[in-house]
């Protein structure tokens, strides 16, 4: 059996060709292009899977979607996302047209919840039962396994962990969403650049002002180097970002009891600098038995939405036959 796995970003669409032993036999990037609109971008997808389905004749093709926003997984409907710039693509088909474009039902589910399940399989060979994936970048996401498979709730959009509030919902810092006290408006780059600069208007003199003084973009790349050098305020803020992590996970594992979890995405290149003040919440609950054996794990890997959309359709097909 052949999985492409097809990573839809508001950038890029990067396309994964992999097999059932979850090695990459072909990748392939692409920008997403919205001057030709939303059917020609599906058209183009279609066509990569219509040339793979060509020259791996001889085995059954099979196709995940991860895409960002809330999605329908059972219908394979994109219902909403804010990061796609296509008009008109609410309650958007995807599972259908791609269908009637190639001849295969595609299994659709929404990225970071695709992405889990590739940390599950490639990273952690699917060890442990109940996992937890967070992923950072400018938007917080997650993905659960629970007893071993993609949990993905009611609707599909369970692991929403970055929007759990972690702090006063009428007072808290405004989130992308619209809410208040999210822990994406804490831990994502755009809450962790508004604490660089209410630090900074504090701390003219440290390291990490000089350095944003001189630099047009703000970047959080700016915060590590500054931590790397020593600046107290740099490294306060990766410890406070820890904290308020360790508390959003906390929160978590106190629901669902998890025995794993696993940072990734861009911020967590960090983890160095704030894993400590993760673990020191989490070592710290008064109820300790969800944390007396949880494993805390960063993983790296920039494939992983691709290889888990792969990954996913692959082990779906395989449980049908
Ligand atoms: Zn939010």
């Amino acid at each position: 059996m052949i999985g492409v796995g097809v990573d839809i970003g508001g950038t890029f669409v990067k396309l994964y060709v992999m097999n059932e032993r979850g090695e990459i036999l072909r990748k392939e990037k692409a920008e997403t292009n919205y001057e030709h609109g939303a059917e020609e971008f599906l058209k183009r997808i279609a066509a990569f899977i219509n040339q793979i389905k060509k020259e791996y004749a001889d085995q059954q093709v099979v196709v995940g979607v991860g895409a960002p926003g809330d999605v329908d997984y059972r219908h394979g409907i994109l219902r909403y996302n804010p990061n796609l710039k296509f008009k008109d693509v609410d309650d958007w088909p995807l599972a259908d047209i791609l269908e009637k474009l190639t001849g295969i039902r595609p299994h659709v589910a929404n990225d970071a919840t695709l992405a889990a399940w590739g940390v599950y399989e490639s990273v952690l060979k699917r060890q442990g039962s109940n996992v937890l994936v967070v992923t950072l970048g400018t938007g917080v996401g997650g993905g659960l396994i629970i007893n071993k498979e993609l949990y993905q709730g009611a609707n599909g959009t369970a692991g929403e962990v970055g929007h759990t509030k972690i702090s006063d919902v009428k007072t808290g810092p405004q989130c992308g969403c619209g809410a208040r006290g999210c822990l994406e408006a804490f831990v994502g780059t755009i809450g962790i650049r508004r604490r660089v600069m209410e630090g900074v208007l504090q701390h003219p003199q440290s390291i990490l002002a000089q350095m944003v003084k001189k630099e047009k973009d703000f970047k959080i790349e700016l915060v590590s180097r500054a931590a790397e050098k020593g600046c107290p305020l740099a490294l306060k803020i990766w410890e406070d970002t820890g904290f308020f992590l360790g508390i959003g996970i906390a929160n978590v594992c106190l629901v669902l009891d998890m025995d794993t979890v696993v940072l990734t995405g861009g911020v967590s290149g960090a983890a160095k600098f704030f894993l400590p003040a993760v673990e020191n919440v989490l070592y710290h609950q008064q109820i300790q038995t969800p944390f007396k054996k949880l494993k805390l794990l960063v993983s790296q890997d920039p494939n992983i939405g691709g290889v888990g959309a792969a990954m996913y359709a692959i082990y779906q097909e395989l449980k049908k036959q």
